[in-house]
Order: structure tokens, then sequence, then C-alpha cells
């Protein structure tokens, strides 16, 4: 929880505010952004909630932030602002919430199968997240899009024997993976689940296609706000702009509707303004040398 002590002056008087030990990682502004915004080096309250699904919103900013650095001085029901996670996107696919400050606090899902349920990147491991996905029918598969997102994945796989999922490229972030990613393409791992390599954020960096229609971007994709484009992350390119660049060319012959991203903002729009704008940033990209 956060420190009242350590309030940071740019939030506006009011019941919610973010301290000093924010790092910066934008769930809130994704979550709430009628509430929170950045605002120098921190994300701060530059509105306080005046709406009951506003103050909801804060409340889910406030359980997901990974370093606790959310604040409420006003009684709130903490059961019920816990219990929002796992949080529905569509069908059955869900957000998980409590983001993990061990991977910088990037959003992971969970998608529920009738053939075994899957977690996409992991979130920080926490007794009501056990339970829900417990309730849930457990976890199968826990995929890794790359190294930087491993979080409490081991912790996830030991409770619930799950399979752990990482390209051979990334093995050193997992090294008790199950299922290691052998191609440098793309390759249908069952019916429903499509695994799509692509180099560049990291050498062995993997997306999840789901039925056509949920890609699962971890830090490769994600959609710019400010520009309402889909964008990749030059400044936060480990591997190859390059590589990433291409990748990001081939991927344009997938189809799918929602772009479910670790860092960054999620998106669903159409398939056309998915693929034209994906050979829009491929070109962009090929013009920032890096
Ligand atoms: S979620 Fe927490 S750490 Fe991330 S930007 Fe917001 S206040 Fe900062």
């Amino acid at each position: 929880m956060a420190n009242s002590k350590k309030r940071l002056a740019t939030n506006v008087a009011g019941a919610f505010f973010v301290d000093s030990t924010c790092i910066d990682c934008d769930t809130c502004r994704q979550l709430a952004p009628e509430t929170f915004k950045e605002l120098g080096d921190y994300s701060s309250v530059f509105c306080q909630p005046g709406t009951e699904a506003q103050e909801q919103a804060a409340l889910r900013a406030l359980v997901a932030c990974p370093t606790g650095s959310i604040g409420c001085e006003k009684a709130f029901d903490a059961k019920a602002a816990l219990a929002q996670f796992p949080m529905l996107i569509e069908g059955e696919v869900y957000y998980c919430g409590f983001n993990s400050e061990k991977s910088y606090g990037a959003n992971s899902y969970f998608v529920k199968h009738a053939d075994g349920n899957w977690l996409i990147d992991s979130p920080r491991s926490t007794a009501h997240l056990l339970k829900a996905f417990e309730l849930m029918g457990g976890i199968k598969y826990i995929f890794l899009t790359h190294r930087d997102d491993v979080a409490d994945a081991n912790e996830f796989a030991e409770h619930f024997k799950a399979e752990r999922i990482i390209h051979r490229d990334e093995l050193s972030a997992l090294p008790e993976a199950e299922i290691v990613i052998e191609t440098n393409e793309h390759e249908d791992f069952s019916a429903d689940f499509r695994i799509i390599c692509v180099p560049g954020h990291t050498k062995g960096h993997c997306l999840l296609l789901y039925k056509n229609k949920y890609l699962f971007s971890g830090d490769h994709l994600h959609f710019d706000r400010d520009s309402r484009h889909l964008a990749a992350f030059p400044d936060h390119c480990w591997y190859s702009w390059q590589e990433q660049s291409a990748s990001m060319s081939r991927l344009a012959v997938h189809s799918f509707e929602w772009v479910l991203s670790g860092h960054g903002q999620s998106v669903c729009q159409s398939r056309d303004q998915n693929r034209v704008q994906l050979l829009e940033l491929a070109e962009t990209m090929k013009s920032i040398k890096r």
C-alpha cells in the first residue's frame, strides 16, 4: 500500500494518490486513464474519480500496480477490489491484474479453454490469483513471450503442475521449461493456438495467436494512445531493431482483432486496420536508425 508521506506533489488533492515508489510502468494509465496520467517521471492522479465507474477503475489500478504505489485515503471494499481480477476482456480471455515488478509491471493474461487453461506471461503469485485460477479449472500451459516477463511463472507452474513454454533463445530465463519452441517462424501448437516467432525485442521473442482473433503480443507490439496506431518501443529493443522491423512485416500475414500487449496499451480494432497499421509500422521502423 502506498505511503501518504511519499505522496507526489503532482497529485491533485483528494483520496487517491500515487507515491514516489512509482516505476512509471503505465499500468494505471491503461486501467484508469480518466484518473492517472504521466507527469514527469511518474504517474500521478490528475483528476480524482468523479463517478462510481471511475472509482472502480482507479481501484483496479490500485490492485494491479506492481509496486503498491497507489493509495486511497478513504474507506473502500478491498475484497471487492481484489475480486475484479482476473478481469474478463472478452469471451474466455482475461487480464490477470497483479502486475509484477519483476517484469517491470508487464500485463499477463489467462485463457479458459476446454483442453486446458493457459497463462500468458506471469503476474505476481498471490493467494487471490491462485484461488481464482483454481476455481477456473487451473492452468495447463504457461506461455512466456520472452525472458523479461517470466516473473512468478515457476510458482504458478509448481502449484498447478503446468507446462512452461518458451523459445530456446530465451531459455536462460526459464531453464526449467518443459516445452521449448524451436521454430524461428510460426507453428500451430493446437487448433486454437499458434505460436509466432518475432525476433527483435529479444532474440527469441514469440507471440501467441488464439483463435485467429486474440494476439498476445508481449513487448513486440502495442497500441499507442496518442497516435491511435500500432507501435513498437525503439528505446526498449534489446536485440535488433532491424530484425524487429522485419518481424513486424511478417506478422501482417496473420489476421487478428485484438492486440493484448505486455507493455503498452491493448486494443481491439478491425483486421484490416491491424494489417494496414502493421505494414505502415514496419516501414516507419525501417526509417528509424538504431
Ligand atoms: S501502476 Fe503503479 S508503478 Fe505503474 S505507473 Fe501506475 S502508479 Fe506507477
